[in-house]
C-alpha cells in the first residue's frame, strides 16, 4: 500500500543553497561567504528589527488575514488598488496558491527552462502539465516559441523577468508581440522578483506597464531588495475578479504578523532599498567583466546574480568554490548562478572561479 501520490515519486526537490554554518565548521574557517540564494548582502533595512520587536507583543494574536494596513500602503506605493493585491509567505507560495487557483489536474503550464526552479515542483503538485520551452542560444525566454507551445489545455505561462538562473529579460517590444499572440483565457504571469535590480529601460515594470490587462497578473517579492527573505512575504497584483478568486484558496492566515510588519517597515525605507540595489548593480557590472575577462560567456544580467554558463562542468566548479569556503549555486549540465554579494565577498567569490576554472 502507498499513502502519497505516486506520480510525484520522480519529481526532483528544490535544492536550497549549502548551510552556511555547516560549511564554515566543515572548513574550519573564520567564514564561509554564501552566494547562492540570491539574498541582497547589506542585512535587515533600519526599523525592520524594531517593527518585528514591536510586532512580537501581539504575537499570542492572530495577524490580520486579510493585510489590510499593508495592502494599502502596497497599493499607494504601485498605484493599485488594494483589492487586486494579495500577500503571501513568500511569491513561491503565492505563486502554488495560484496555480491551485488556475489549474485543474491535466491542465499545461508553459514556461521556458531553465528557469526558477519552483514552477516544475508546484506544477508537478498541482497534477498540472509542464510544457518546457527550452532558452534561446543566448539563455533568455524564447516568447514566439513559448506563445506556440500554448494549447487549448493551457491556463499559464510564466515569464521570469529577469530569468532566474540566467538572469536574461525580455523588453518591452517583445512582451508586447507575446501578449498579443496569448489567448484571452490563458493568465499570463509575469514573475518580477528581481524587478528592483533592473537597470535597462526597455526592460518594462509589469505592474506599470501591464497589470491593468486582464490577463496579466505579477509577482513580487520582499524577499530580494527588501531584505526579508526570513521573513517571507511577497505580493501579488491582478484584476480585482483573479485576486478575488486567489483569495478564496489561500491558505489561512499564512502571512505572519511579524512579515506584516517588517513589510511596512521596509516599505518606508525605499531610498535604503534604491541605494543597496545600487551597489548590487555596480558589483554586478565588475563581476561580469571579471568573469568575461575569465573567457566565461557571462549573459548580460538584470538580476542580483550572474550565470556561468558552464554546461557538464557546472558541478566541478562549484564544488571547487565550495572547498574555497565560497557557496554557489551549480545546475549540472548547464551553469552556474552567483549572487551578487558584497566587494568583499564578491573579491572571494572571483578568486575562487579564477581556481576553480584552471582546474576543471
Ligand atoms: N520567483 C523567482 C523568480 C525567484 O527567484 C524567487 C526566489 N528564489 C521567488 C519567486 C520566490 O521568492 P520568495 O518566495 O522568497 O518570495
Amino acid at each position: 500500500t502507498r499513502l502519497t501520490r505516486a506520480d510525484l515519486d520522480g519529481l526532483p526537490a528544490y535544492v536550497p543553497g549549502r548551510n552556511l554554518a555547516d560549511l564554515t565548521r566543515e572548513l574550519g574557517i573564520a567564514e564561509a561567504i554564501k552566494l547562492a540564494s540570491n539574498e541582497v548582502p547589506y542585512g535587515p533595512l533600519p526599523g525592520v528589527v524594531e517593527a518585528v520587536t514591536e510586532a512580537m507583543l501581539h504575537s499570542h494574536r492572530y495577524p490580520d488575514m486579510g493585510a489590510v494596513e499593508l495592502r494599502g500602503a502596497l497599493g499607494e506605493r504601485y498605484g493599485v488598488a488594494p483589492d487586486r493585491i494579495v500577500t503571501g509567505c513568500g511569491s513561491v507560495a503565492l505563486t502554488e496558491i495560484l496555480v491551485k487557483a488556475t489549474c485543474l489536474p491535466g491542465d499545461e503550464i508553459v514556461y521556458s527552462w531553465r528557469s526558477f526552479e519552483a514552477y516544475p515542483i508546484i506544477s508537478a503538485g498541482a497534477g498540472a502539465t509542464s510544457v518546457r520551452v527550452p532558452n534561446t542560444a543566448a539563455h533568455g525566454h524564447d516568447l514566439a516559441a513559448m506563445a506556440d507551445a500554448i494549447t487549448e489545455r493551457t491556463r499559464l505561462v510564466f515569464v521570469c523577468n529577469p530569468n532566474n538562473p540566467t538572469g536574461t529579460s525580455v523588453r518591452t517590444a517583445e512582451i508586447d508581440r507575446f501578449l498579443a499572440d496569448v489567448p484571452s483565457d490563458v493568465l499570463v504571469v509575469l514573475d518580477e522578483a528581481y524587478r528592483e535590480m533592473v537597470t535597462d529601460p526597455e526592460v518594462p515594470d509589469g505592474i506599470s506597464t501591464y497589470a491593468d490587462r486582464p490577463n496579466v497578473l505579477v509577482l513580487r517579492t520582499m524577499s530580494k531588495a527588501w531584505g526579508l527573505a526570513g521573513l517571507r512575504m511577497g505580493f501579488l497584483v491582478a484584476q480585482p475578479e483573479v485576486a478575488g478568486a486567489i483569495r478564496k484558496v489561500l491558505t489561512p492566515f499564512s502571512t505572519s504578523l511579524v512579515a506584516q510588519a517588517a513589510a511596512m517597515a521596509a516599505l518606508a525605507q525605499e531610498a535604503e532599498v534604491r541605494r543597496r540595489c545600487g551597489l548590487v548593480v555596480a558589483e554586478r557590472s565588475r563581476v561580469t567583466e571579471a568573469l568575461r575577462k575569465l573567457h566565461v560567456d557571462v549573459p548580460e544580467s538584470q538580476a542580483n546574480f550572474v550565470w556561468l554558463p558552464l554546461g557538464d562542468q557546472a558541478a566541478a566548479f562549484g564544488a571547487v568554490c565550495e572547498g574555497r569556503g565560497v557557496i554557489v549555486r551549480p545546475f549540472q549540465g548547464d551553469g552556474v548562478r552567483v549572487t551578487i554579494g558584497t566587494p568583499e565577498e564578491n573579491d572571494a567569490f572571483l578568486a575562487a572561479a579564477e581556481v576553480a576554472l584552471d582546474q576543471i
